[in-house]
């Protein structure tokens, strides 16, 4: 999760079983999941809580930055050996795949997804496994911790690893345990600008492929709701972020002759003005919010000489990948036909690095909601749109993917956000977190469309 993840620490008004739940509830496609099932997966949850405790705390001492996830790789890699699934490593980098066959006949294949990389923020918890480690973040060193909770993600998707590798012989189809290195950004230089990584680097090796993934699933830990509480959202639920540059090109010329060249110093406030309508005139964002700001605007170097050029850095965030689409090609018009009224030129450039807007589609939400109520004990709650972004996007870009924040404010301390020197979580969420992810799982694969 990136930036803005903050809002999660203090939910406000956050209510029971929204209406909207009820009425998914009651909705035609039902949840096939059982009684007997979530007790049984409520067991399993029990039995793997000590193990998953103790990874998570080894992986928290362990923490390695993005992309760089060698020792966290080699021991998720080891577990999913030892439970005997089949196992793939070196997937868009450090990536580790298991594959699980189920005993029972069924062609679906579910995939479920934890990220491993931690980020270089100096620890300051005080725990008695607080991170001490040194990474090399771009060619210099720098503390890392584990301060976005994927410790935790990793533990618990090690636990459902194990939890369902006994139900081998009760499952119908194949499931995909998807460890992702990345999620954070990148630690090292690319060797181009396009190179991929993370969600991106996966799917471009092909790990939603062979077995072609049906849908996947996800959760990310946050300082709310409480321990035991899920937060979710049926369709938007966090911003897609989409860095740009526009660079204007005019023609040099005296400041006391402007006629005598293009100024696009006159042409880039003209832009911003233009930018500024898109959202405020020109989007329907009654159903969900964008931004376009321009954030660094460099151009010329004395009062009495116009340039040639200015150079502009801007970012888009939106909650929506249709409104994510059309605010790209707004931006693009607004800023190449402003340029081009005043004999200019504006190149637009999106950013190679980018995350669209995490939704959780109304199809899929349609069983998974009911799944989560059933595996929380009706402790879905729906929440407001959070402004951090996830690259799990990505991977629901391919296919059907719900998304939903596991609820773990600390127990003994103040919660502080994702990202904060200060970030811990409530491990007794782990077991919650393993339950739902098994659950959905297990309710998809039986499913009969
Ligand atoms: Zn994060
Ligand atoms: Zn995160």
């Amino acid at each position: 999760m990136k930036n803005g993840a903050a809002r999660l620490a203090h939910l406000p008004g956050l209510t029971a079983v929204s209406a909207a739940t009820a009425l998914l509830c009651g909705a035609a496609s039902a949840q096939t999941i059982t009684t007997t099932q979530l007790q049984d997966l409520d067991q399993r949850a029990s039995a793997v809580q000590a193990k998953m405790v103790a990874w998570r705390r080894d992986i928290h001492q362990h923490p390695e930055l993005s992309g760089q996830e060698v020792r966290t790789a080699k021991l998720v890699a080891e577990h999913l050996r030892k439970l005997g699934m089949e196992v793939r490593t070196g997937i868009g980098g450090t990536g580790v795949v298991g594959l699980l066959k189920g005993g029972l006949p069924g062609d679906k294949v579910v995939a479920l997804r934890a990220d491993m990389d931690a980020l270089p923020v100096k620890e300051n918890t005080g725990l008695p496994f607080a991170s001490a480690a040194i990474g090399r973040n771009f060619d210099k060193d720098t503390p890392v911790m584990h301060a976005c909770g994927h410790d935790g993600h990793i533990a618990i998707l090690m636990g459902v690893a194990e939890m369902l590798a006994g139900m081998r012989a009760q499952i119908p189809g194949t499931m995909k345990f998807i460890f992702q290195p990345a999620e954070e950004g990148r630690s090292e230089h690319p060797k181009h600008e396009e190179e991929p990584f993370g969600a991106k680097a996966m799917i471009a090796e092909g790990v939603l492929d062979n077995p072609k993934v049906d849908a996947i699933y996800g959760l990310h830990l946050a300082p709310g709701p409480a321990t035991g509480s899920i937060g979710y959202r049926v369709g938007p639920m966090m911003a897609g972020a989409d860095g740009f540059s526009i660079k204007v090109t005019g023609r040099q010329t005296h400041g006391s002759r402007p006629w005598d060249g293009v100024d696009p110093i006159t042409a880039s406030a003209q832009i911003i003005n233009g930018l500024n309508t898109i959202v405020s005139r020109q989007l329907n964002i009654t159903a969900v919010p964008t931004v376009v700001s321009i954030g660094a605007i460099n151009g010329g170097n004395r009062e009495n000489i116009i340039p040639d050029t200015v150079d502009m850095l801007g970012t888009l965030r939106t909650f929506d990948n249709k409104l994510r689409e059309d605010a790209k090609k707004r931006i693009t018009h607004t800023a190449t036909t402003i340029a081009d009224a005043s004999g200019a030129k504006a190149e637009v450039k999106f950013s190679a690095v980018s995350y669209p807007p995490t939704e959780n589609p109304a199809e899929l939400s349609k069983t998974a909601v009911p799944v989560l109520q059933a595996a929380t004990g009706g402790k879905a709650i729906q929440i407001p749109l959070v402004s951090g972004s996830e690259d799990f996007s990505d991977f629901q870009l391919k296919v059907p993917g719900f998304f939903f924040i596991l609820g773990a404010p600390p127990k003994d301390r103040a919660p502080a956000p994702n990202h904060s020197p200060m970030f811990d979580f409530d491990e007794d969420a782990m077991p919650v977190g393993a339950k739902a992810l098994a659950a959905l799982a297990l309710d998809r694969l039986a499913q009969p469309n």
